[in-house]
């Protein structure tokens, strides 16, 4: 279909998108087919509008001439209390000339008007976020001069009614929907449908009144004269500038207000002269799919905002989309191949070498007037992860661009859209609280409150989300079994948090306009009340919670994803490995291509069912003797654990992570559970609740956890490395390939991991002579405390390997726990005191530092010593570039999370090299 040609090097890029090339002291861009002073590596100052209507001139395609006025007046603008500079006036009056000279057209004459277009641009595209005035120059004398030149009466006062209604609205601050209301009417009382039935008289009438009411509502008349009309506009798009709206999505998308936006004036061309002209919008490739087919929708006779506004329905571009919207149960609407198939044709040409220049898709705006067509904007077109990656694989097919290119383009977050169920985009939905976007996906379900109640609903048929206050790991089979599960409390590394993204299940954290009542199993959120069985609705991507059910959509992951991540691995030089519990974890994360386990948290198999007791009597345990024999019973347990995982993971490293929360995590908490647990391990109740009392803490997350215990406790890392040591020799008899690790948590003194090392390996050591088979089981340990980081040359003196836990260390850096953290690190982040999470992107001045004088520091004493990075940020692209630049070994992630950092691990290396794309 397209005409580009495969050759065999890549062709030309456009300039450097980021160049910086103004002309000192030059405020005012001219463009036209002669001439023209910008180009698309001007995007700084021109904005992306205005750099690429250059570009387009410059590449011969027939684009009504204007000129932008570069960015950098726009804090002129703002620095001369918002008014236009005069140089700035004067200039702008000197490129209207040029205008008018190569228009061969009057800026309000009597004779040949000029009318234009006055649209902002800034560098990046904010869609609709600012303000765009259409058929400016036009008043009470030239609408008639208009009507008459054109013999078409109807389109300049159709022209002249849009232009009451829009330049009232954005530049007067009138209130736009006072004269819609009055269209509205006036085709009421004439039994109309559309606006192109409106007559002239009506069009007559309608400017009449809408003058009035603009004077009515704003206290000053409609300014006649055209220059200030063009001083207003240009006025309000830089005002736009500033608008709410637009401050809000540049928050969100990271954009400094220093950019400021640039103002575009072209000459109006028209698309509302009649039956033979038209305006729309238009794909070079589907953007939903990535397909190489022309992909759009226009108008017949109506101006620009009719497309987006929605009041008519477009038509769409070619036959083939006609026909593809039949076989979906739409009605056939005739194509623009098939209604003007000589603009079509045009148009087809204009894509193909718009997409061979810029080497992208292309989003594209068009007009016909009389059958003429003109291009009003191009730019990369946004897309989705699916079509990302199948417009990148045929682009590196077709010898487009370089897989180096490809890869840069991608967006790894936007392959989370592809992992995970996701909701359709298309479906209504009605928002009722925002939280924590904590594992993504989408999911639908009926709310229960406790993690039994989910586990009986399903087995009857439901699907359930899980609401709670915040999980703890008791809850763990009502949240394998729920689509997904809603907190109101807790941050991106809370226990639900964790273990959503672990298990690959949607989850909205820290939702706090949540209320949650237990008793009377309801919630509230603002002015609704959901009981048990309602409805809900999560995105886990975003962080919403919505009423109702929203239709969703599965997701698949096809050739082009395997050639990506197959290619990334090409370019990455860190490791990828995940964090994984159970053996259905495993071969989810080798699956998604996981190069080992980073870390197995071994707490999360003492909570399954059928060992919680024993678990429990092991804590309770008055005695060395009686604590012992729990751990024997454990043992056998843990050993399978082992075995399944280890047999899972054959020929790729495991890392075991010995026991890590504090004890009183496994114990109930109410006195009627005291009471069962007391019955069923033959204990008495009272010294039961007594022991359970002490064992209280004030701040586990500080308290008697991870290394600490088995400082206290040493048979429990004793049960542990004897678990490990014999499932390891079993299966080393059995001739499977087993490489195994062990990891101490929490270390803070090197007499810490010293003393630890030794109780692993004397057991290592017996279970070697029992079995008769050499153990090679490498031992190290987390770096999760600032002080560990500080003497880490002295830790490392005992460790074969660091993994840093940054959960843990972001917690202990910032002094900020990592379970309530929700509540209030949001506005320092929306307040801009903070540029991302620190529990989901590293802190890189602060934690990041101590992470990086911990590698020094290890190398220092081990120069092979292995590094990796287990918390949170081992699936964050941002933290994986910073990984990556700290030179460690590998990132452990969520299994789910694997291709992200497969692919953030590619970039990473690749923008080391500072590869151009
Ligand atoms: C960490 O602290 O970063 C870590 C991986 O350990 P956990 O989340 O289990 O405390
Ligand atoms: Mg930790």
């Amino acid at each position: 279909m397209k005409t580009m040609e495969a050759s065999n090097s890549p062709k030309n890029s456009v300039k450097d998108a980021t160049a910086k090339t103004s002309t000192p002291g030059k405020m005012v861009y001219f463009f036209s087919a002669k001439e023209t002073d910008g180009h698309a590596g001007m995007k700084n100052i021109l904005g992306g509008k205005g750099a690429n209507l250059a570009e387009m001139c410059s590449l011969g395609l027939p684009v009504p001439p204007g000129f932008t006025i570069s960015t950098e007046n726009c804090q002129s603008f703002y620095d001369n209390g918002e008014k236009l500079p005069d140089a700035l006036k004067a200039s702008i009056e000197e490129v209207m000339l040029k205008l008018e000279k190569v228009t061969g057209k009057k800026f309000g004459a009597k004779i040949n008007p000029l009318l234009v277009s006055v649209r902002s641009g800034a560098r990046a595209s904010m869609p609709g976020m600012m303000d765009t005035i259409l058929n400016l120059g036009l008043n009470d004398e030239t609408v008639e001069v208009m009507a008459k030149e054109t013999g078409n009466p109807r389109f300049a006062w159709d022209s002249y009614r849009r232009f009451l209604q829009m330049y009232s609205d954005v530049v007067m601050n009138m209130n736009s929907s006072f004269l819609e209301v009055a269209l509205e009417d006036m085709k009421h009382a004439k039994g109309y449908k559309l606006d192109t039935e409106l007559t002239v008289d009506d069009l007559k009438k309608l400017s009449a009144q809408f003058k009035n009411q603009i004077l009515e509502g704003t206290g000053k008349t409609f300014p006649m004269d055209p220059k200030e009309q063009l001083w207003g506009a240009i006025s309000a798009v830089f005002r736009s500038w500033n608008t709410p709206r637009a401050i809000t999505y540049r928050e969100m998308h990271g954009y400094p207000s220093s950019w400021g936006t640039a103002v575009n004036v072209q000459s109006m061309v028209f698309g509302n002269m009649g039956d033979d002209s038209a305006t729309g919008v238009a794909f070079t490739r589907n953007p939903s799919t990535g397909e190489d087919a022309y992909y759009g929708e226009f108008l017949v006779n109506a101006q620009g905002e009719d497309v987006v506004a929605g009041i008519r329905t477009p038509q769409p571009l070619t036959i083939k989309e006609a026909e593809e919207a039949v076989a979906a149960g739409q009605k056939r609407m005739p194509s623009l191949e098939e209604v003007m198939p000589k603009a079509f044709a045009e148009l087809i040409a204009v894509f193909d070498k718009l997409e061979d220049h810029y080497r992208d898709m292309q989003d594209i705006e068009f007009t016909i007037e009389k059958n003429v067509l003109y291009m009003l904007q191009t730019r990369n077109g946004k897309r989705t992860a699916k079509a990302s990656l199948k417009i990148a694989t045929d682009m590196i097919s077709s010898k487009t661009i370089t897989k180096e290119e490809a890869l840069l383009r991608i967006d790894p977050k936007g392959l989370d859209q592809l992992l995970h169920p996701t909701l359709d985009p298309k479906a209504q939905k009605t928002v009722l609280a925002k939280g924590l976007p904590a594992s993504p996906g989408g999911a639908v379900g009926q709310i229960v409150f406790t993690s039994e109640s989910a586990v009986q609903w399903v087995e009857a048929g439901k699907k359930v989300i899980l609401v709670r206050i915040e999980t703890s790991p008791e809850d763990i089979e009502g949240m394998v079994k729920a689509q997904g599960i809603l907190t109101t409390r807790g941050g991106m590394t809370s226990h639900a948090a964790v273990v959503a993204r672990g298990m690959g299940k949607c989850c909205v954290a820290g939702c706090g306009d949540v209320e949650v009542n237990m008793q009377t199993k309801t919630i509230r959120v603002n002015d609704y009340i959901l009981k048990e069985g309602d409805y809900i609705t999560l995105d886990g991507s975003t962080g919403e919670v919505f009423l109702g059910e929203v239709k969703t959509i599965e997701p698949s992951l096809d050739e082009n994803f395997e050639y990506i991540m197959k290619l990334s691995d090409e370019f990455k030089t860190l490791g990828v490995r995940a964090n994984a519990d159970t053996p259905l974890d495993a071969k989810v994360a080798r699956k998604f291509g996981a190069m080992g386990i980073g870390l197995c948290r071994t707490e999360h198999m003492f909570f399954a069912p059928d060992r919680i007791d024993v678990v429990r009597e092991m804590i309770l345990a008055e005695e060395r003797e009686e604590r012992l024999h729990a751990l024997e019973r454990l043992l056998p347990m843990q050993r399978a654990d082992f075995e399944g995982l280890f047999t899972e993971m054959e020929g790729l490293p495991v890392t075991i992570r010995f026991l890590d929360p504090p004890l009183h995590e496994f114990l109930p908490t109410t006195d009627s559970e005291i009471k069962e647990l007391a019955r069923r391990i033959g204990r008495d109740e009272h010294s039961l609740k007594n022991k359970i009392k002490n064992l209280h803490e004030f701040n586990p997350m500080l308290g008697h956890r991870g290394c600490r215990l088995a400082i206290t406790y040493p048979e429990i890392y004793q049960m542990q490395a004897r678990a490990v040591g014999e499932a390891t020799a079993n299966l080393l008899k059995k001739g499977k390939n087993v490489i195994v690790e062990i990891m101490i948590p929490i270390v803070a003194f090197k007499g810490e991991l010293q003393r630890l090392r030794r109780v692993c390996e004397v057991e290592l050591e017996k279970v070697s002579v029992a079995h008769g088979v050499k153990l090679n089981i490498a031992i190290g340990t987390m770096i999760e405390l600032p002080r560990a980081a500080l003497i880490a040359d002295q830790i490392a003196e005992h460790a074969d390997f660091f993994s840093f836990g940054t959960n843990d260390l972001t917690q202990t850096t910032l002094g900020v726990s990592r379970d309530d953290s929700a509540r209030f690190l949001s506005t320092y982040v929306s307040d801009g005191l903070l540029p991302a999470d620190p529990f989901q992107t590293i802190d890189r001045e602060g934690v990041g530092q101590l992470v990086k004088k911990a590698v020094e520091l290890g190398r220092q004493t081990r120069s092979d010593i292995k590094l990796g990075i287990c918390g949170e940020h081992g699936g964050d692209p941002n933290s994986i570039v910073f990984f990556h630049e700290i030179g460690l070994n590998y990132v452990s992630c969520s299994p789910y999370r694997v291709p992200i950092a497969r692919l953030a691990a590619a970039r990473a290396a690749l923008q080391t090299r500072k590869v151009q794309h």
